[in-house]
């Protein structure tokens, strides 16, 4: 995938959603398939409501307080706790509904993930997901089909849930789609950290393909847009996350309880999960401001925290 083009998909695919919502619901109107459940109350999110194990202990940041991102993106310097984007968002861009969103306390500048809602699971099935790893004597190669392997999916489209479409007009279909990253096997840190262009910033071993922390507005992307109780949701037929779902941090933890890992950053360095060595979960304060840190046996690495920027902050290497 060229870099040049990253920055425009996911605009590009909120627009074409856009237009798919337009005609969607001119068509529930025209044949009276409005959901009769159309008028729930808010108190009826709730179902909708999970509750991480990373949030059910006092380790790591407060999940009913978590700092919204959305004046986090900087375009000057990479710094801790924020997103050095090479460019901003497009404020004009689809996404939720502001005034629709009852999780974020807009005064203090937090969000509850407590009492955000996810789209359930239920029927949807695109199909297997694909996902391998093959090295070379100077390349690393990441595929799948951007379907999660492990076959945990929410019950998209969106659509077919009129109180949480009500929030996020997001009627995106996950499908399959083939996603390649060649990078390098033995990446080193370049001597100045570089921006990231808003979009796909890697993969996972799942087989999903990883965005940065914000929409295509700019905007803290786990905060603001509703995504599936698996961690993942489409831009128009496209699947991915911005944060590290948790279920992606207990299939490997190393020996000392550091997380395994969960996937490759574009500039080759690998991500891992929640916990750094002894097992306690990390905050951004453990981190550089690119979201990573170096110690042994791994080297320079990423980790996932459940505070912005949730995966990178910048590239400590050089991305391809
Ligand atoms: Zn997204
Ligand atoms: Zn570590």
């Amino acid at each position: 995938m060229k870099s040049n083009k990253v920055p425009i998909r996911p605009i590009r695919s909120y627009l074409a959603s856009l237009l798919l919502l337009i005609s969607a619901t001119a068509c529930d109107e025209s044949t009276g398939l409005v959901a009769s459940n159309s008028t729930q109350t808010w108190e009826d999110l709730s179902q909708y409501f999970i509750t991480p194990n990373i949030c059910k202990d006092a380790e790591g940041p407060d999940c009913t307080k978590l700092r919204l991102g959305d004046s986090e993106l900087t375009t000057l310097a990479p710094e801790r706790g924020k997103l050095f984007a090479c460019s901003g968002g497009n404020p004009n861009a689809p996404g939720s509904d502001q005034n629709k969103i009852t999780w974020i306390d807009w005064t203090n500048g937090t969000w509850n993930l407590l009492a955000k809602p996810f789209l359930p699971a239920g029927s949807f099935s695109p199909g297997n997901g694909t996902s391998s790893v093959t090295e070379s004597s100077s390349n690393r190669t990441i595929s799948g089909n951007n379907l999660p392997v492990d076959g945990k999916i929410g019950d998209w489209p969106m659509t077919d849930y009129p109180s949480l479409t009500a929030i996020d007009r997001n009627p995106g279909i996950p499908t399959a789609n083939n996603f390649s990253f060649t990078l390098q096997l033995d990446p080193s840190e370049a001597a100045n950290a570089s921006c990231v262009n808003l979009g796909p910033i890697g993969m996972t071993l799942n087989g999903v393909v990883l965005y940065d922390a914000v929409d295509a507005r700019g905007n803290d992307a786990v905060a603001h847009e509703i995504v599936d109780l698996y961690g993942g949701h489409p831009a128009q037929s496209d699947y991915h996350y911005h944060f590290v779902p948790e279920r992606l941090d207990e299939i490997a933890p190393l020996v000392d309880g550091h997380s395994g890992l969960i996937g490759y950053i574009r500039d080759g360095f690998g991500l891992y999960g929640y916990n750094g060595s002894g097992g306690q979960e990390l905050t951004n304060d453990d981190l550089d401001e690119c979201h990573g840190h170096s110690h042994d046996p791994i080297g320079y690495h990423y980790h996932a925290t459940i505070e912005y920027p949730y995966t990178i902050g910048c590239y400590r290497g050089t991305p391809i």
